[in-house]
C-alpha cells in the first residue's frame, strides 16, 4: 500500500508560529456579554492546546469594545505562563500604560491603510494615527516590550475597493520605522487571492520590510485563507493569525464568515509536515467548548469533520 506521508512542499518552514487571536478578535464583535470566567478558561485551554501566542484582550475603551471591558480581570485572573505570550491590543498613551502596569510584555497596536477605515474605526487620517502611535510605540520599546503593528484592510477595503500595494508599503515602513517589531497584514474583508499575496509580500520585501517580521491574517469570507496564508508561507512567512473555530468576523464585510480558523491551518499544517505545536483535538476540544458557550456551532470545517466523525 502507498502511504502518502508527510510531503513538504517546496519553499515551506519547518516550523509556523501561530498566534492565536480567538479571546481577543474573535471575541470582540459577540454581541451578548461573555463572562469573564469564559475567557479565562478559553485563554487557559488554548494555551493547553500548545499554543504559545494568545492574543488575550484589548485596552479600547469599554465605548467602543464592550465586550472587552473585563481586559483587566481577564489579565489579572489568566495563568500567565511561561513560554506562552499573551499580546494586548492597545489604542493609545493610556491603554498602554494600563498595560504595563498589569506586567504585559507584549502589545499591539491596530493601524488601517485606507483613510476610510481609518475615519470609521480610529476617526483619524491615517497620518493622524501614526502620529497617535508613534509615542505609544516608542515607550513600549523603551521598556523592551514588543510591539506588533496591525495593518487592516491591506488587499481590499468595502468604500475604496482594490487597495495598491504602495499604499500598503507606505503604512508598512512607517510602522517599522516607529519601531514596531512585527508587522500582521490584515485581509480585513477577506477579499485577497494568492496572487495578490504573492504581489503584496514582494512589494513588501523590495521596500526593506524584512520578511520575519511579517506576519499574516487572512479572513475567509470568500473561502481564500489556507490558499492565501500557504503562498505566503512559500514567500518565506512563519508567523500566521488564527482564530480557534474560526470566531469573529468584521463587523464592515457583509458575511458572517470572519478569521481563518486555526484547526483548518493546523490540519494543512499538520499534513504537510510543518510543525506548529498546537494539538489539533486538544484545540478543537476547546472550540466546541467555546462553541457551546456561545451557543452557536462553530463555523471551521474541521471542527466540524471532528464532531461528526
Ligand atoms: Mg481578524
Amino acid at each position: 500500500m502507498t502511504r502518502y506521508g508527510l510531503e513538504r512542499l517546496p519553499g515551506l518552514p519547518e516550523s509556523v508560529t501561530i498566534c492565536e487571536v480567538g479571546p481577543r478578535d474573535g471575541l470582540q464583535n459577540e454581541p451578548v456579554p461573555v463572562d469573564t470566567g469564559v475567557k479565562v478558561e478559553f485563554i487557559e485551554r488554548l494555551a493547553d492546546a500548545g499554543h504559545t501566542v494568545i492574543e488575550a484582550t484589548s485596552m479600547v475603551h469599554p465605548k467602543w469594545v464592550p465586550q472587552l471591558a473585563d481586559a483587566e480581570q481577564v489579565l489579572n485572573r489568566v495563568d500567565r505562563r511561561p513560554g506562552v505570550r499573551y499580546p494586548v491590543l492597545v489604542p493609545n498613551m493610556r491603554g498602554l500604560e494600563r498595560a504595563l502596569g498589569l506586567g504585559v510584555t507584549d502589545i499591539a497596536v491596530f493601524a488601517s491603510v485606507t483613510e476610510s477605515f481609518a475615519k470609521a474605526n480610529l476617526n483619524r487620517t491615517v497620518d493622524e494615527s501614526l502620529e497617535m502611535f508613534a509615542p505609544v510605540i516608542a515607550k513600549a520599546r523603551e521598556s523592551d516590550v514588543p510591539v506588533r503593528g496591525y495593518l487592516s484592510m491591506c488587499w481590499g477595503d468595502p468604500w475604496e475597493g482594490e487597495v495598491p500595494a504602495d499604499q500598503v508599503v507606505r503604512v508598512a515602513t512607517a510602522l517599522i520605522s516607529l519601531g514596531c517589531t512585527e508587522l500582521s497584514l490584515g485581509d480585513t474583508i477577506g477579499v485577497a487571492t494568492p496572487g495578490r499575496v504573492a504581489a503584496l509580500l514582494r512589494a513588501l520585501t523590495a521596500a526593506g520590510v524584512p520578511i520575519e517580521r511579517i506576519a499574516v491574517h487572512f479572513h475567509d469570507t470568500y473561502g481564500q485563507g489556507l490558499a492565501n496564508t500557504l503562498v505566503a508561507l512559500q514567500h518565506g512567512v512563519t508567523t500566521v493569525d488564527t482564530s480557534a473555530g474560526g470566531l469573529g468576523g468584521c463587523p464592515y464585510a457583509k458575511s458572517a464568515t470572519g478569521n481563518l480558523a486555526t484547526e483548518d491551518l493546523i490540519w494543512q499544517l499538520d499534513g504537510l509536515g510543518v510543525a506548529t505545536g498546537v494539538d489539533l483535538a486538544k484545540l478543537v476540544e476547546a472550540s466546541v467548548w467555546m462553541a457551546e458557550q456561545l451557543g452557536r456551532p462553530s463555523p471551521s470545517a474541521v471542527v466540524r469533520a471532528f464532531q461528526s466523525s
